[in-house]
């Protein structure tokens, strides 16, 4: 047990509050809408708010995904933030296409200009009208108030903003999926193409940072590095057969568009995190795209199959305590139960009402000393661990405070990790995704037996 604590005015005893928040378990809006953006090739996101935001949201994915993350700014003042960023946006966009010629910029607004009013479409009316946007450029926009929602709100919109702005549906069908990707990593984008190759299944992925925040060190800078989804293939999913959106929270909104605007018909799924869930996902692929499951997909799993068995013994029972995002949860939790480990805690800051019912369909209803928080915070989760305790907890970094001041066996996962690398190389999704998580949960579990365990009964295996 760690000497000092450095939560410790967390108090064990629970009170009722319900307009506090302590230690969110979400970040905010704009950030998820940059991430979004930056899935599309030459897109330049841009922040219309003020330059603190901005900051705080490009240092936020840099800590992450420790990449250099370009983003705009409309720089409001104390003159924009009174009479409304119209002239600040309307400069921005000539100064942004001279300097740095995005084919795409992607407008998110902050807080103070969803407070101030300020109405985007109208202004990128008048820039169109004015001949600030150049012929083949384009300039898009999300609403992305912070007040509500999170960063899964922000990235769902700007996808959404994708499909609304470019999809065409032109009543002439192509033979490709269209795969809206939820809120992953950019190995997990990486790692999705090639499941979808390998069952010969042709795709186009929205949005997609493989390639962008995973680029390679070349000692060259690049502005827009090689990666993202392309416009012409934006358009062209207004005609696929099919779409998939991965995770309700990121991608329904944008799937469900595609269906209504497009007549694309759209099937929702859970991100294939798991056995269970990567399941799933192969059989939709393979029913929607009619291939058949190549062997080294079979194989995949049966290797995956045979680690959960082999290793049974030291998950069977185990109490995990997870906090994290809502597409994320689902499928964890249900992974975690397929492991036959019991989910006892759980909380999300991402506030929606599909959340707890579609938890219970995966892992069953809450037992009494159960706790899901949705939406909740850090503090309340931390409460109920100082009670009641757990054999294991996943989160993201800030999760670690906890885990120190509770000795509690931490594996990072979600967003941000900001002081562990490996997320955007190796992925969390699919087969080989879920026996890399595995691994991290059982390294985790020994290191613990391990270290607890009296000289004499130390062995090589435990
Ligand atoms: S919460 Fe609002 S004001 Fe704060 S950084 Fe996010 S957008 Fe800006």
């Amino acid at each position: 047990m760690p000497s000092s604590k450095l939560l410790k005015h967390t108090e064990a005893a629970i009170v009722p509050r319900e307009a506090l928040t302590v230690n969110p378990a979400k970040t905010c809006q704009p950030i998820g809408a940059m991430y979004a953006a930056l899935g599309v090739h030459r897109c330049l996101p841009h922040s219309h708010g003020s330059q603190g935001c901005c900051s705080y949201h490009r240092s936020a994915l840099t800590r992450h995904y420790k990449e250099p993350v370009m983003a705009a700014t409309s720089s409001f003042t104390e003159g924009a933030s009174v009479f409304g960023g119209q002239s600040n946006l309307l400069q921005a966009i000539t100064t942004e296409f001279s300097l740095y010629d995005p084919e795409i910029i992607a407008v998110h607004t902050t807080c103070l200009s969803e407070t101030i009013g300020d109405d985007i479409p109208q202004i990128i009316g008048k820039a169109k009208a004015e001949g600030k946007i150049p012929a083949g450029r384009y300039v898009i926009h999300a609403n992305t108030p912070s007040y509500i929602g999170s960063h899964v709100t922000g990235y769902s919109a700007m996808v959404r903003a994708f499909v609304d702005y470019f999809a065409e549906s032109t009543g002439r069908r192509h033979g490709k999926l269209s795969i809206l990707a939820g809120w992953v990593e950019p190995s997990d984008m990486a790692e999705l193409k090639r499941m979808l190759a390998e069952l010969g299944a042709p795709f186009i992925l929205l949005p997609d940072t493989s390639g962008v925040l995973d680029a390679p060190l070349t000692g060259r800078f690049e502005m827009y590095p090689e990666g993202g989804t392309r416009l012409d293939d934006i358009r062209l999913m207004g005609d696929s057969y099919a779409a998939i959106g991965l995770g309700p929270f990121a991608t329904g909104a944008a799937a469900k568009l595609l269906d209504t605007k497009c007549k694309v018909p759209m099937n929702i799924l859970d991100l294939p995190i798991g056995l269970s869930a990567t399941d799933r996902f192969i059989d939709k692929v393979r029913k929607l795209a009619k291939v058949g499951v190549p062997d080294s997909i079979a194989k995949e799993r049966g290797r995956l199959l045979d680690m959960m068995s082999d290793m049974h013994q030291y998950t069977y029972g185990k109490t995990v305590a997870l906090a994290g995002d809502p597409d994320q949860l689902a499928p964890l939790a249900e992974f975690l139960t397929d492991l036959d480990m019991k989910v006892k805690y759980l909380v999300t800051g991402t506030p929606g009402k599909s959340f707890e019912p579609r938890l219970e369909e995966l892992i069953g209803k809450a037992e009494p000393g159960d706790y899901r928080g949705a939406p909740a915070d850090l503090f309340a989760l931390h409460q109920r661990l100082k009670s009641q305790g757990t054999d294991l907890l996943i989160a993201n970094t800030y999760g670690k405070l906890i885990a120190h001041d509770e000795d509690i066996p931490f594996v990072r996962f979600g967003f941000p990790i900001l002081d562990r690398v490996g997320h955007s190389d190796f992925p969390y999704v699919g087969y080989r995704g879920g026996m890399r998580l595995l691994e991290k949960i059982l390294s985790v579990l020994m290191d613990r037996i391990e270290r607890d365990a009296p000289n004499e009964k130390f062995e090589l295996v435990m």
